[in-house]
């Protein structure tokens, strides 16, 4: 790659680099020109202005954002962030995988996503349910159980979504536990939601190996980034699956032991200390060496943007499984798909979490509530064949996964926009 190469990359923001995705899949399906112009660009963006009376007696303002990307296959789905460096392009790209990821798992939902800018670290739970509901309050015509769905994403809790739920319920004069996904068990939330995301991660690794012929007991893994994906997948691969975890990273930095590390143990240690840095019998790696490190599979669970044309020459894994969302870019993939590193793209890996919320939803239209173990069951079933059907597409038009993935829900969802008389 060339130095000008390098310096293009870093200039593409989020939703740029989901429209070169588009645009590379549209080419190689040759999608009609019509149809492609349409599902590169949202279908709805609300954008509002949310005033705040904090603690401190200050009047302050926030901005909020609601993206809803497609909505072809049914209501809008997606999560809520609350984050400082929140933009209306990172919105807008994860509304677009949110549609990707509901049509490749053949669930009968469009994509959305939905955020507000704002420092949750830094704010009392008085303040937060207060900006919580106001944000309800600018959007809640757009929202229903038949219409848009939102769940919890980046810094926003179960308590969040509690919250969202009342103020949706008080303006809609029912009780409506089906327009918002990720609630407490208690308040209709669907068990086994808590480890999902990185439970449909490991059914999928699973399927990989599978397909690879790729033995998983003692297989090595790196996993950047220690909180709700990466840690639940981390005690997973190792407890049913035999993987031999052997290093760990959190924002402050990373862990490795080649001879392995409890995941458990870890996770109790970050709880007590805030970080898995500095736990016993391992040596410290930075969260750039981590993604180097000699492993069969490298698992990021952290940020956007971390495998880049800079490293991904370097990359050892032999599968690469995304439950972050976003973090190889273009030219990365380009590179490792060259190398013959088999990415498991996101919107696939990270699937299990939209999965169970489905799930939720189904259990509250219907008003009937199912045990862990069917949850278990039903989603390692969806995830098996999402995984068989994109893998089919991978040999059919000799592509790498990510593109495959692409391809399966661009044909899903233009089927039913044809259908609909949409086009
Ligand atoms: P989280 O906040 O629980 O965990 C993120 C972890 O990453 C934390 O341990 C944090 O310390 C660490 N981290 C932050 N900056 C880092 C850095 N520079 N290097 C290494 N680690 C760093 O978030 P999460 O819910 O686990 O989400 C992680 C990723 O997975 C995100 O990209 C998210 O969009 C994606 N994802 C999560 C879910 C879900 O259900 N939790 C579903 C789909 C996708």
């Amino acid at each position: 790659m060339t130095q000008t190469e390098v310096v293009l990359e870093e200039k593409v923001n989020l939703f740029q680099q989901v429209q070169r995705q588009i645009d590379q899949a549209a080419s190689i399906m040759q999608l009609e020109p019509g149809i492609h112009s349409i599902l590169r660009e949202p279908m709805r963006e609300i954008r509002v202005s949310l005033p705040l009376k904090t603690d401190d007696g200050r009047l302050r303002l926030f901005e909020g954002f609601r993206v809803q990307y497609n909505d072809a296959r049914g209501p809008t789905k997606g999560g809520i962030r609350f984050h400082p460096d929140e933009t209306i392009d990172t919105v807008r790209a994860l509304a677009a995988w949110m549609t990707w990821k509901c049509a490749i798992m053949d669930l009968p939902y469009g994509g959305a996503k939905g955020g507000i800018i704002c420092n949750p670290k830094e704010m009392s739970s008085r303040e937060l349910e207060a900006l919580s509901r106001t944000y309800i309050d600018k959007i809640y015509d757009f929202l229903g159980p038949e219409k848009d769905i939102p769940a919890p994403d980046v810094y926003t809790t179960p308590q969040i979504m509690a919250w969202m739920m009342d103020e949706y319920s008080k303006l809609r004069g029912c009780y409506c536990p089906g327009v918002i996904t990720g609630k407490p068990i208690s308040l209709g939330g669907s068990l086994g939601r808590d480890d999902a995301t990185a439970r449909g991660g490991v059914y999928v690794v699973r399927e990989a190996a599978r397909w690879l012929k790729m033995e998983l007991s003692g297989a090595r893994v790196a996993v950047q980034g220690y909180g709700n994906a990466g840690s639940f997948a981390a005690v997973l691969l190792g407890k049913e699956l035999g993987a031999k975890i052997v290093a760990v990273s959190d924002s402050r930095g990373g862990i490795y032991n080649p001879q392995g590390l409890d995941p458990t143990a870890v996770l109790q240690y970050k709880k007590k200390t805030g970080s898995v840095v500095d736990f016993g019998g391992a040596e410290f790696v930075s969260n750039k060496e981590i993604l180097e490190l000699d492993v069969d599979i490298l698992i990021p669970a952290a940020l956007e943007d971390q495998i880049t044309g800079e490293n991904a020459d370097r990359i050892k894994a032999r599968v690469v499984a995304e439950l972050a969302n976003g973090p190889t870019t273009p030219e990365a993939d380009k590179l490792l798909h060259e190398k013959g590193v088999f990415v498991i793209p996101d919107f696939l890996c990270n699937a299990g979490g939209v999965t169970v919320s489905y799930f939720e939803w189904v259990q509250n239209i219907s008003g009937y509530s199912w045990p862990g173990e069917t949850v278990k069951q039903r989603l390692d079933a969806r995830m098996t064949t999402a995984f068989e059907q994109v893998l089919s597409l991978f040999k059919e038009y000799e592509v790498d996964l990510r593109m495959a993935a692409y391809i399966l829900a661009i044909k899903r969802v233009s089927e039913v926009m044809q259908l609909r008389g949409w086009i």
